[in-house]
C-alpha cells in the first residue's frame, strides 16, 4: 500500500469508527462523551502512527508495537481517553494496578467495543461479537475485577437481549 492509500484508509477507518461510537453513545444517553470520543486520534502523534502502520483489517497499534516494542500512538491515546481501562492504571497502594473505572466511561467503552466489531467484522457482526472478543481476550485479566465483571454483564445483556433492549438496560443502570 502506498502512503496515499494508507492516509485515506486510516482517516476513513477512524472517522467511520468515531461516527458509529457517537451514534451508540447517543443511544445510551452519553451525549458529551459521544461527541468527544477518541478526538485525540486526530492529533499528529496518533495520526502519524496510524498512517505509517495502517493495515485495514486491524488496529495499526499492534503493528507499531511489533516494530518498535511500544506504541507512542497508543501511549498518547490511552493516557487521554478515559474509556480505556488502561487509562486507570496507577500506583495508588505502592503497586501498579488498575483502579475501578467510573461507570460512565465503562459504558462508553461498551459503545467503543461494539462499534469496533461492527467496523472490522462488517456483515459478520452479530450481537455476540463484542462478548466473544472480550471473553477470548486478556483485558479482563488485567482490569479492576469489578470493572471486568460489570463489562461482562453488559456484554452478556447485548448478546442475550440484542442491542436495543440491552442499551436501554445499560442506560437505566446508574
Ligand atoms: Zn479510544
Amino acid at each position: 500500500m502506498n502512503l496515499f492509500q494508507r492516509v485515506t484508509g486510516h482517516l476513513s477507518t477512524i472517522t467511520r469508527h468515531k461516527i458509529k461510537v457517537t451514534q451508540l453513545c447517543f443511544k445510551m444517553g452519553l451525549y458529551k462523551q459521544g461527541l468527544l470520543h477518541d478526538l485525540s486520534k486526530y492529533s499528529w502523534v496518533e495520526l502519524s502512527a496510524g498512517f505509517k502502520y495502517y493495515q485495514g483489517d486491524r488496529s495499526p497499534i499492534d503493528a507499531e508495537k511489533k516494530a518498535l516494542g511500544y506504541s507512542l500512538g497508543w501511549l498518547h491515546h490511552k493516557g487521554r481517553n478515559k474509556h480505556h481501562w488502561e487509562y486507570w492504571l496507577d500506583r495508588t497502594k505502592g503497586v501498579l494496578e488498575c483502579v475501578e473505572m467510573p461507570k460512565n466511561y465503562l459504558k462508553e467503552s461498551i459503545c467503543d467495543r461494539v462499534a469496533a466489531c461492527m467496523i472490522y467484522q462488517k456483515d459478520k457482526y452479530t450481537d455476540e461479537s463484542a462478548y466473544n472478543y472480550f471473553m477470548n481476550g486478556t483485558d479482563k485479566d488485567y482490569m479492576h475485577p469489578n470493572s471486568a465483571a460489570l463489562m461482562k454483564t453488559y456484554l452478556t445483556w447485548i448478546k442475550e437481549k440484542g442491542l436495543d433492549e440491552a442499551f436501554e438496560m445499560i442506560k437505566a443502570d446508574v
